[in-house]
């Protein structure tokens, strides 16, 4: 590790105005990232910013349509949630199927969506279900805030507070983990909203991106036979040691009709 100075301040203004005042310092969260990273020596950064100290980034709170949730809840929080469980389920199950216990006890929903690994859970559940990231200067709809691969739409020295969803009328998540990591070599996460159908993927390219064949399919019949015909073009899609372009595209197929039947079987 290089040497940095360590912050740790206790309230979001005092946050925002140390990195606002030092562009390459960097905002640390659970460090399931970050800290593998500047242990490694991969990262150098002059300042670490630690955001553990700031109580009003936690918590899950459901409110009328919505459900916010604070970027510096973890994982497990939003798995053992009850608000949640009662709101998204999937967004229950999508958390309990994050790495393991470790992982989930320290990393974050905020540190997920900012770092933007494009095989990571979350960013397919903003997308899939049209969530906003709120920060300490706007709010980002989830259609532009990922950006590709670990690029999202933050600017130096921007912290994300929260993200709020809409709560769905149904939605799903299924996802084929990696064996060794359980990030997602492909995941679909579905959502049946008031206005429209979202599929949103993560694993299979360098970002998370929708399937609007399948939305549209979708639809008009909210049913797996809907979408039994889909052919998911590999162009584009990843390919690596962990599987080819086109099993990607197989799965990304078999997962988003696994997905529609996990939100039917929810809605009961
Ligand atoms: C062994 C292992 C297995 C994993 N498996 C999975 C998996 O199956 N699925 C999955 O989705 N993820 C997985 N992860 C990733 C994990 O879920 C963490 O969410 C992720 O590493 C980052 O979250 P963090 O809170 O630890 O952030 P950190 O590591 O602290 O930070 C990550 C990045 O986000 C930035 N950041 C953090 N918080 C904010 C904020 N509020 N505003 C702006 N920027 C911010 C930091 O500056 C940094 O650039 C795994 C990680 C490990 C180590």
């Amino acid at each position: 590790m290089y040497d940095f100075s360590y912050h740790r301040p206790s309230d979001l203004d005092a946050a925002a105005a140390i990195v606002g005042a030092h562009d390459d310092y960097k905002l640390l969260a659970g460090g399931m990232s970050l800290i593998p990273s500047l242990k490694m020596r991969l990262a150098r950064y002059p300042g670490i910013v630690d955001l553990s100290g700031l109580d009003a980034l936690r918590g899950i709170r459901r409110s009328g349509t919505t459900l916010l949730i604070g970027a510096m809840t973890a994982h497990a929080e939003v798995a053992a949630s009850a608000e949640v469980a009662g709101a998204i389920p999937a967004l229950a199950v999508l958390a309990e199927g994050i790495g393991d216990p470790l992982v989930r006890n320290r990393g974050t929903i905020g540190g997920s969506i900012a770092n933007a690994d494009p095989a990571a859970d979350y960013p397919a559940a903003l997308l899939g279900l049209d969530a906003l990231v709120i920060t300490n200067r706007r709010e980002i709809g989830a259609d532009d805030f990922f950006l590709g691969l670990f690029e999202t739409a933050l600017e130096p020295g921007e912290i994300i507070t929260a993200v709020r969803f809409p709560i769905p009328q149904a939605a799903g998540y299924c996802k084929y983990p990696q064996p060794a990591s359980r990030f997602a070599l492909a995941g679909v996460f579905v959502s049946k909203l008031a206005e429209c159908v979202r599929v949103a993927v993560t694993g299979a390219a360098p970002r998370v991106f929708r399937l609007e064949d399948a939305e549209r399919a979708l639809g008009g019949n909210f049913h797996p036979a809907a979408i039994e015909r889909l052919a998911v073009a590999h162009d584009g899609l990843n390919s690596d040691i962990h599987a080819s372009a086109q099993y990607r595209a197989h799965c990304v197929a078999v997962l988003a009709a696994r997905a529609v039947a996990a939100a039917r079987h929810a809605q009961g």
